[in-house]
């Protein structure tokens, strides 16, 4: 065999009693797959798919050890032995497929969203409604001994291993940080009693499994939150948990409850691999670097620079379950990689829906959504490739038929054009790359820098018309509309609309507050400048004190910009359920002030005038950007159908309400699929 393209990422991993075959390790996620025993095919088919594509260790999304320590009611939990047959079939597929896979052991404490939660104190989290119950000394031990009888189950169904989850704010945590632990007895009240019940735990498992059996703990190294635990303490928790029987420690970077992003996609590349760098060298079992590790450059530079010996991914693994053997390949410009968007992995988990992915959605519905090489290839015309359209022209040629792509811009990609110049989304344009390769790959014939008439299609002799023609930006009709200060969102963000100084937003949706953002930070740089990322945000540099703080600093905007909404309410309210909190604390580091229930009384030259609560108002702005939402762009449908043709219409095209690019490129994903 070649050697491979990132020497490092595919050194095999000696353990002891086995050897992995390269340093990726597949972090948990929760799909929501693991909480319903009908759908564990489901779940093993996801699993299967990505151990074909060659990741060498991967850890199930977390599974509780027994009911007080559900995530929310129903959860998974592996706490009886009728419990394991399903996990066999997951365990089976992984095994069949060569790769190894660990259970999850996460007890949730006093993040469970339900009535029953335990925790080392009575104190709720301020992101639960669920006052948890303090644990006796009794309780404890039960706690303890439950760790200890799922590991042993998870072994008994054929796990390669466990991962004990002691981070992100969960039970462990709980007991080790003196901010949630305020107990007195054998369990507290030292650095050395806080973290007894993880070291018990890990000691426990190990005693009862055997030496040969894979422990990795997750370690909470960077807890940001107020009043979290220093470096010094967590090194001698890595050691005790070392010696206690840990096979592999993993690093588990901030609390739900933390009010830093750690895994958006403004958050820099590798942002947090300094801190498991900082304990590499002082253990001596593998260290795991996670967090915004998405591609191979990126974790070949973690480990080439001796940072870690693994790295962890896990939504990266969501988008392309082949990212493992295209990097071994040395194809990185075939990996579809996670955008970091949460759109339908993280945000669906706390949507008590079924997790996915906006990139592929075939993530967890591998059973459902397949692309068959098809039986009678037709000639398909695609018209739009935005989101949408790029992905019904790349599958249904994958499928094999005959497809044709026309875009009337230069260039594929539709608004992620747009979307990547935001600071802070600069990934959206590695999906824009993934696609010119899979349209080149799969043999789509291109016509950019055309804007195709309905002749031209009927002329063309299709078997099919896509309609992916996206949408055309929302005019307003208040006085003064047509004034010099009023443009469009897509003038400003490409650059065509000189803006001034002081600006009004009108529309806070999701490109209101794109935009805005837009306004007030610096230039998008090509690498984001990570320092200046942690100040902003009130990293420490060197991860020391207590929970890594230290009072934010970002960077003034030298524009004054109001973001404006009609409805009542605050606006942003409908921003992602685990981003829209991100984007409205970094509109409002920068001075922005957003209103809801405004009336806009109209434009003229001394600015934008409004009405809120009765009170009107002069905004003295020199630009009011539009960001109105859209209406679907269809021109074409009806002389396509005059003519006897039934075209499909998909993303925008169809319906611009509410649209977004994971609908866009799930619906064209499943009409190139059907075709
Ligand atoms: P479009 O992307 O609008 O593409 C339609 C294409 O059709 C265009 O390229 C157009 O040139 C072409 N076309 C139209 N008529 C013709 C014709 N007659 N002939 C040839 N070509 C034609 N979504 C998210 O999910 N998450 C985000 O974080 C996000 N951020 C965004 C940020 C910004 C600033 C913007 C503007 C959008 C953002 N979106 C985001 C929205 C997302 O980009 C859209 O939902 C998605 O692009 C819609 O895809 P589409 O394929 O339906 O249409
Ligand atoms: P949007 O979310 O529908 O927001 C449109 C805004 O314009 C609303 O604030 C609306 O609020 C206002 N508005 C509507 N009609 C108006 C009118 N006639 N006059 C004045 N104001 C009007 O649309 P968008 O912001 O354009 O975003 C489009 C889609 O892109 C969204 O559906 C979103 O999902 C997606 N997107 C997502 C993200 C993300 O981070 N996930 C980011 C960007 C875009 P009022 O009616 O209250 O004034
Ligand atoms: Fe990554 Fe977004 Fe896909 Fe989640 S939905 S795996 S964040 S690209």
């Amino acid at each position: 065999m070649d050697a491979p393209a990132y020497p490092h990422l595919f050194a095999p991993l000696g353990l002891g009693f086995c050897t992995l075959p390269n340093r990726v390790l597949m972090g948990s996620m929760h799909t929501g797959l693991e909480d319903r025993s009908r759908d564990y095919p489901r779940l093993a088919a996801y699993f299967r798919e990505r151990a074909e594509g060659g990741v060498g260790l991967m850890v199930t999304g977390g599974v509780s050890p027994n009911l007080v320590g559900w995530l929310k009611p129903f959860a998974a939990k592996l706490s009886w032995p009728w419990e394991i047959h399903k996990h066999r079939i997951v365990t089976s597929a992984v095994h069949a497929a060569g790769s190894r896979i660990c259970l999850q052991i996460l007890h949730a404490g006093r993040y469970g969203y339900h009535p029953l939660t335990v925790s080392a104190s009575g104190l709720q989290a301020p992101i639960n409604p669920f006052k948890p119950r303090k644990l006796s000394s009794w309780g404890v031990e039960r706690q303890v001994s439950a760790y200890v009888n799922c590991a042993r189950l998870a072994r008994e169904a054929g796990y390669d291993g466990v991962e004990v989850m002691g981070s992100e704010g969960y039970l462990i945590n709980q007991f080790l940080s003196a901010r949630t632990n305020l107990r007195t007895d054998n369990w507290g009240g030292t650095p050395d009693k806080r973290m007894r019940f993880a070291v018990e735990i890990v000691r426990r498992i190990r005693e009862a499994v055997g030496a040969d059996f894979i422990l990795i703990y997750r370690l909470s190294m960077l807890e940001l939150v107020p009043g979290g635990t220093a470096w010094d303490e967590i090194v001698l928790q890595a050691k005790a948990i070392e010696a206690a029987g840990a096979t592999i420690i993993n690093t588990g970077i901030g609390w739900h409850e933390s009010r830093v992003p750690t895994i958006a996609t403004s958050v820099p590349r590798a942002a947090f691999a300094g801190v498991t760098a900082k304990l590499k060298p002082l253990v001596g079992v593998p260290v795991v670097a996670t967090n915004r590790i998405n591609m191979p450059e990126v974790a070949e530079g973690i480990l080439a620079r001796g940072e870690a010996d693994m790295v962890s991914m896990a939504r990266p693994l969501l988008a392309d379950p082949q990212w493992v053997a295209k990097a071994r390949a040395g194809r990185p410009e075939r990996i579809n990689t996670c955008i970091a968007c949460n759109q339908a992995c993280l945000d669906h988990a706390f949507e008590n829906k079924t997790a996915s992915c906006l990139v592929n959605p075939r993530a967890c519905a591998e059973t459902d959504l397949v692309y068959r090489p098809s039986s009678a290839p037709r000639r398909i015309a695609v018209v739009g490739a935005g989101p949408a359209g790029m992905t019904c022209a790349s599958v249904a040629a994958e499928r094999g038929h005959r497809v044709t792509l026309f875009d009337a811009a230069p260039v594929i990609g539709g608004q992620f054009n747009l979307a990547r110049r935001i600071p802070g989304k600069e990934e959206f344009a590695e999906t824009l790359r993934y696609f010119g390769d899979a349209l080149q790959r799969h043999g789509v014939e291109q016509r950019l820098g055309v804007r195709v008439g309905a002749d031209e299609l009927l002329a063309g002799g299709f078997d099919e018309i896509v309609l992916a023609t996206g949408i055309t930006p929302r005019k307003v009709a208040f006085p003064g509309a047509s004034h010099p200060k009023v443009v469009s969102y897509v003038d400003v963000i490409e650059g065509r609309a000189a803006i001034g100084a002081s600006v009004a937003v009108v529309g806070a949706g999701g490109i209101g507050y794109d935009v805005a953002e837009f306004l007030v930070q610096p230039p998008p740089s090509p690498t984001l400048d990570a320092m200046r990322w942690m100040a902003d945000w009130g990293v420490r540099a060197d991860f020391d004190g207590p929970g890594g703080l230290r009072r934010p600093e970002p960077e003034p905007s030298s524009r004054k910009v109001w973001l404006l909404q009609r409805s009542a309410g605050k606006p942003g309210a409908r921003l992602g359920k685990t981003t829209g909190w991100i984007h409205r604390a970094a509109l409002k580091a920068k001075g922005v002030v957003t209103l809801g229930g405004v009336e806009y009384l109209g434009v003229d030259d001394a600015g934008l005038r409004i009405r809120v609560a009765g009170v009107d108002t002069l905004l003295p702005v020199d630009s009011v950007v539009v960001c109105a939402g859209q209406e679907p762009l269809r021109a074409l449908l009806a002389p396509l159908q005059a003519a006897g043709k039934s075209p499909h219409l998909i993303g925008g095209a169809d319906v611009a309400a509410e649209l977004d690019a994971k609908r866009a490129i799930a619906q064209g994903s499943r009409l190139a699929a059907a075709f």
